[in-house]
């Protein structure tokens, strides 16, 4: 019977953190792979001005279509589909089930990110394409100088949204959609001496007008327009995977981690937004890195690397080139 093939990790995400890790563990001339379901946060992002490296911006799909280039020149193996099961077996390695098929690992690294709670808009990715609805003050509040804004949310989570907005406009109003603001005096206290307008009402409605967006509060009729309107309902972290594993959450679901980006798994490893941390393509990169890092430190101790058939390698440069299009080991 022929051996089973164990690859050396699974990176689980093909986000910043998961393309990230899988540059550095080509580069180590690891044998991987990288499964990806294609709904990484960063897809959605229209310009990003704040990532560094790029005065003119860049947009999120364009970065991540040059990372996934980068890896792949080093041999990197990307496929799209879905992790749906993960376990341990009792002689060691994990299994990963992916759309049937099983895949045996020594480590994973866990990069699936986090869904953010989109208000009830009809069309809700036009308008975040088009910046009308954004997530992140840290990421473009600069680009609001002096705009009106409008921030969505139930309770501390949009006042604190609403506050850090403030730095980039004195037109804020906080809002909340469907049901009521719960904000303590002192909250409201604070929103009254940063000049935020607080509408009481819950918003019933919110309609995208060409390059506007209009919430209405039917209690007394209010209506507001403004130019952007910020989410701040909150995000479920993507960590459903490792729950059979027994690996250990925080009370929102991110898996904590050490600073080698360790789990309490041993042999998984996360990066990005699965763990609380900035929710940035910054650390998510920082993070993928020394995941990676650490994850081949492990490794080296158990093997020399290995290519996708198996054998030890060399460095040629033809080596490399075909490596670029060999497929790792998946049983
Ligand atoms: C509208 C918007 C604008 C933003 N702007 C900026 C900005 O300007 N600057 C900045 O630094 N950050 C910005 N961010 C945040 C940034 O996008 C995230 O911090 C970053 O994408 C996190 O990377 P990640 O790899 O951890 O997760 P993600 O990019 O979300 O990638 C996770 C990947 O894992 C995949 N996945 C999940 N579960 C599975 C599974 N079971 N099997 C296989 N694959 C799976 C997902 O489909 C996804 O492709 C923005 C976010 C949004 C929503």
């Amino acid at each position: 019977m022929m051996p089973e093939k164990v690859l050396d990790c699974l990176v689980v995400g093909g986000g910043p953190a998961g393309l990230t890790a899988a540059i550095y563990l080509a580069r180590f001339r690891r044998r991987f792979q990288v499964v990806d379901a294609g709904r990484s946060r960063a897809a959605l992002i229209p310009t990003s001005h704040n990532h560094a490296g790029f005065p003119d911006g860049v947009r999120g799909s364009v970065l991540l279509g040059r990372m996934a280039e980068q890896a792949r020149k080093y041999g990197a193996h990307i496929v799209a589909g879905a992790v749906t099961h993960l376990s341990r077996r009792e002689d060691g390695p994990f299994v990963a089930i992916v759309d049937g098929r099983r895949i045996a690992t020594h480590t994973v690294l866990l990069a699936t990110g986090i869904v953010d709670r989109e208000p009830n808009l009809p069309d809700v990715p036009d308008a975040i394409r088009r910046g009308l609805v954004r997530h992140c003050g840290i990421c473009d509040g600069y680009e609001v100088l002096g705009d009106s804004v409008g921030v969505l949310g139930h309770g501390s989570s949009g006042l604190h949204e609403a506050l850090f907005l403030r730095t980039y406009t004195a037109n804020v109003t906080l809002l909340s959609l469907g049901c009521p603001l719960r904000l303590t005096s002192d909250e409201r206290g604070q929103a009254a001496s940063a000049g935020i307008t607080i509408v009481d009402a819950p918003v019933q409605h919110v309609v995208i007008e060409k390059d506007r967006i209009r919430a209405l509060a039917l209690r007394g009729g209010d209506c507001r327009s403004f130019d952007v309107l910020y989410s701040a309902l909150g995000s479920d972290a993507r960590s459903e995977l490792v729950r059979d594993l027994g690996t250990l959450v925080d009370g929102k679901g991110c898996v904590v981690t050490d600073e080698h980006q360790r789990s309490s798994t041993d042999g998984l490893f996360a990066a990005g937004d699965v763990v609380r941390s900035l929710d940035q393509i910054s650390v998510a990169m920082g993070q993928a890195a020394i995941a990676a890092t650490a994850i081949h430190n492990r490794l080296r101790g158990m093997a020399l690397p290995r290519d996708a058939s198996g054998e030890t390698l060399s460095f040629s440069p033809q080596n490399l080139r075909d490596r670029s299009t060999a497929a790792p080991g998946v049983s």
